[in-house]
Order: structure tokens, then C-alpha cells, then sequence
């Protein structure tokens, strides 16, 4: 038993009861996004903030009544959730606002944000009791997947663009995946991993194509709400590829507004690489997101590279009904704010996570922000995750490390050098 009662079509609104659907509305094509819906009424009469604060459960399944899995599933072995919100107040004021907090999402199990998503989909998988669980990904889901899989002993097929990053593609064969590496886009792999769900009858993981990841990643949102005492932040950043996601972010705060927990809707706002800005575009023009054709993505982040983000819609509505904006930030800005942001605040963020950072300060530099305004960041990938970046970034802005000899006459030289 769980509190789903049904889930809408993004693209027609036709509804399908719990039972009816496997992932998309077949009526469009692999487009047929669907929402997840809930029946608030009975989760108010059985959860409440004061159940929540007395949960001794660190991990996302502390808010089950709000998530799309059985109350007796098992949760993953691994424990995925609870990640901090830091506080920067220097940092805050030089932006020009009230007060500046960053989530770090670089810090669950596998290092990033999509740990959110997979561990929902390994529940729903084991209810199933699939054999496999298979997804396409630019790394960061596939290394999310992998890793939870491995703590629970469950077989996994993964697609991978054979330019992954190195550490990403270590996690994968570390943990024991199946990994497949596609001569192509990540678009391919995951047109390929579609195909190859459907003909072997596995579960399937893909992001804007499985309604359930934007449920895990919505926990998200839970979490910083409850982090600010259910004080809900005026306006949220976070960078933007498929768009799975800023739309998770968005159903999470849309969960608390129902639930009567926060008393307002923060402002949404995306951060797309310049090479990769199908969003930034489809938001600044106009017209239909459905139909819109995919662009030649190319950028260094490459967990936001995304030609054709198949979360479009959800994407779209997030950043639309909330008052937000698109902004997007050249490769040249992402990479100059890996080391800017690890040396203002400790954080160390692959380029998707120091793209957001950009985009906050171009933000902030073009007035959108108010100097009486709490705002959040969130860091969704660490910067191990993508070593040749940071390395790229440290000759890009003359970082230097200094060779010594072993002893102590030639380390005083350099001191000296150095005034220390
Ligand atoms: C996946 C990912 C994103 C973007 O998420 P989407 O749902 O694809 O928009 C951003 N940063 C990192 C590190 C990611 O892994
Ligand atoms: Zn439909």
C-alpha cells in the first residue's frame, strides 16, 4: 500500500490508475511524460512534521508517505538523503543577499544528486521483482544506480557514452555493472537502452521516461525545507541537462504547499551550459516543448549535456510557474568557477555543480535577486567525479604548486619566495 491514486499525462492530462500504467502514456511516442499524484488528504491524516522530527531515519525514506514505493519496501541498504545545507554568509552578502545556502549533493553515496532517483528505482524494481534494471546516462546516474544495485545484490545493464569521464566509468565497473559503452551522444545511449529495455523485458531507470525519478529527486526540496525549519527559501538554483531534476525540485515544493507544510512557492531558476541550452532557448522563445527539435549539444559539463532533455516538460513548468528564469553560462565560466567556488566555501563541484555557481552570479549580477532574499544552491556532482576539468581549470586560472628538492635549504628558498 502506498498513498499514489493516480498518474497524469504531462503532454494530454489523460489519468491512469496505479495499476494501469508501466511508465509513459503510450499515446506519444516515448514523450508521454507522466506526474505521479497523491492523495494528500489521507498522507495529512497519517504524517506530520512532528512524525517527521521524531524519525530516527537520516535517509529519504523518512518521507515514505510522500514517495511512490510500498510502506513495507525494504530501503536499499545504502542510506541516500540527509546531505548538508551549508550557510555562507560572506559569500551571501557579496551576492547581494539576506542569506546564501548551498546544498551539497556532492556528498551522498556516489557523489551526486542522481542517488536520489536510483534508489527509488531499485525499490520499484525489487517490488517487481525484476531481474534487471537498466539506464542510459551521462555517468552520474548510471554511477548512482551501480552503486546502490551493488548494496543490495541487484543485476544492472549500463549505458554509457564511451567519453564518460574516467571516474564516473571507475565507479561503474568498481561496483559491478554490466557497462556498456555507446559510440555515441548520451541521446544515442539512450535510445539504445530504451530498445534493448523493451526487448529483454528489463526494468528501466531512464530519466524522463520513468515517472518515478522525479519522485526520488524531489526529496530534495524535502530536505531543505526541512533544513530551514519550513521556511521555504525565496528562490532555488540549480544547473539543468534532461531536466528530471528542477522538475523534482518543483513536485517537492508543490508537495509541501498541499500539504500546508511551507506557505509559499520559491522562485525556480535553471542553469544550462551555453552549448547545451535547449531549455534557456525553449524558455526565452516560446512555443511548444513537445515539438520543439533537438539541438547538437556540446559542453564540458557533460552531465548536463542533453540535445533532446527528456524531462522537457516538467522542466519547463518548474522554471514558468514559479516566477524563475533560464541563464546560461559558457564553458569558460564553468570552468573558472570550479576553483572559485572549492575556495569560497569548501565545495569542490564537478563542472554541472560550478556551472549553478555561474549561473548565481550571473543571477545576481543582472538584479534578480533581493537583498532581503534566503537563497539556495544546490551542488549536484562532486568535483572528483571529473578530475580533467578541475586539472583544466587550475592552468586556466594560473593555479601553481611549487617542486622542491628534499630538504630544508631549498624548501626556505621557495618560503621565502612565497613570504611565509
Ligand atoms: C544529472 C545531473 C544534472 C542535471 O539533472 P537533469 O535532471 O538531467 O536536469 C546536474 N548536475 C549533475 C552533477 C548531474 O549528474
Ligand atoms: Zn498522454
Amino acid at each position: 500500500m502506498n498513498y499514489v491514486s493516480h498518474a497524469t499525462c504531462m503532454i494530454c492530462g489523460k489519468t491512469y490508475l496505479k495499476d494501469q500504467f508501466d511508465y509513459i502514456c503510450p499515446d506519444h511516442g516515448t514523450e508521454g511524460i507522466l506526474d505521479i499524484q497523491y492523495d494528500y488528504d489521507a498522507i495529512k491524516k497519517d504524517f506530520s512534521k512532528a512524525a517527521l522530527a521524531a524519525s530516527p531515519d537520516p535517509s529519504i525514506f523518512r518521507y515514505r508517505p510522500l514517495l511512490p514505493v510500498e510502506h513495507d519496501a525494504l530501503a536499499p541498504t545504502m542510506v541516500v538523503g540527509n546531505s548538508p545545507l551549508l550557510q555562507f554568509d560572506i559569500l551571501g552578502k557579496e551576492l547581494g543577499v539576506h542569506r546564501l545556502f548551498i546544498k551539497d549533493d556532492g556528498r551522498l553515496p556516489t557523489a551526486s544528486f542522481k542517488d536520489r532517483a536510483s534508489t527509488i528505482a531499485v525499490v520499484k524494481a525489487q517490488e517487481q521483482k525484476a531481474g534487471v534494471i537498466t539506464t542510459a546516462s551521462t555517468g552520474n546516474a548510471a554511477a548512482a544506480l551501480s552503486g546502490i544495485c551493488a548494496s543490495v545484490g541487484q543485476k544492472n545493464v549500463i549505458f554509457v557514452p564511451a567519453s564518460a569521464p574516467r571516474a564516473k566509468l571507475a565507479q561503474l565497473l568498481m561496483f559491478g555493472s554490466i557497462v556498456i559503452l555507446v559510440d555515441g551522444t548520451y541521446d544515442d545511449a539512450f535510445e539504445l537502452c530504451l530498445l534493448a529495455a523493451d526487448e529483454y523485458g528489463w526494468y528501466n531507470r531512464n530519466t524522463g521516461y520513468n515517472p518515478y525519478m522525479t519522485e526520488g529527486k524531489k526529496t530534495c526540496a524535502f530536505e531543505i525545507c526541512e533544513q530551514l525549519c519550513w521556511q521555504a527559501p525565496d528562490a532555488i538554483f540549480v544547473s539543468v541537462g534532461d531536466g528530471c531534476i528542477i522538475g523534482g525540485i518543483h513536485k517537492g515544493l508543490k508537495d509541501l504547499l498541499a500539504l500546508g507544510w511551507i506557505d509559499k512557492m520559491p522562485r525556480l531558476y535553471g542553469v544550462q551550459a551555453e552549448g547545451s541550452s535547449y531549455m534557456a532557448q525553449a524558455w526565452r522563445e516560446g512555443g511548444d516543448i513537445v515539438t520543439k527539435p533537438p539541438i547538437a549539444a556540446q559542453t564540458v559539463a557533460d552531465s548536463i549535456s542533453a540535445g533532446l532533455p527528456r524531462d522537457r516538460i516538467k522542466a519547463l513548468h518548474a522554471v514558468k510557474d514559479t516566477n524563475g528564469a533560464y541563464l546560461s553560462v559558457s564553458d569558460d565560466d564553468i570552468i573558472r568557477a570550479i576553483p572559485d567556488l572549492a575556495r569560497k566555501t569548501g565545495i569542490f563541484a564537478e563542472p554541472a555543480g560550478a556551472a549553478t555557481w555561474a549561473g548565481l552570479q550571473k543571477a545576481a549580477s543582472e538584479g534578480l535577486l533581493h537583498p532581503s532574499e534566503t537563497v539556495v544552491m544546490i551542488n549536484t556532482g562532486s568535483g572528483l567525479k571529473d578530475i580533467n576539468s578541475a586539472m583544466d581549470a587550475v592552468g586556466r586560472v594560473g593555479l601553481q604548486s611549487f617542486k622542491v628538492e628534499p630538504t630544508l635549504e631549498n624548501f626556505k628558498k621557495i618560503a621565502s619566495q612565497l613570504n611565509l
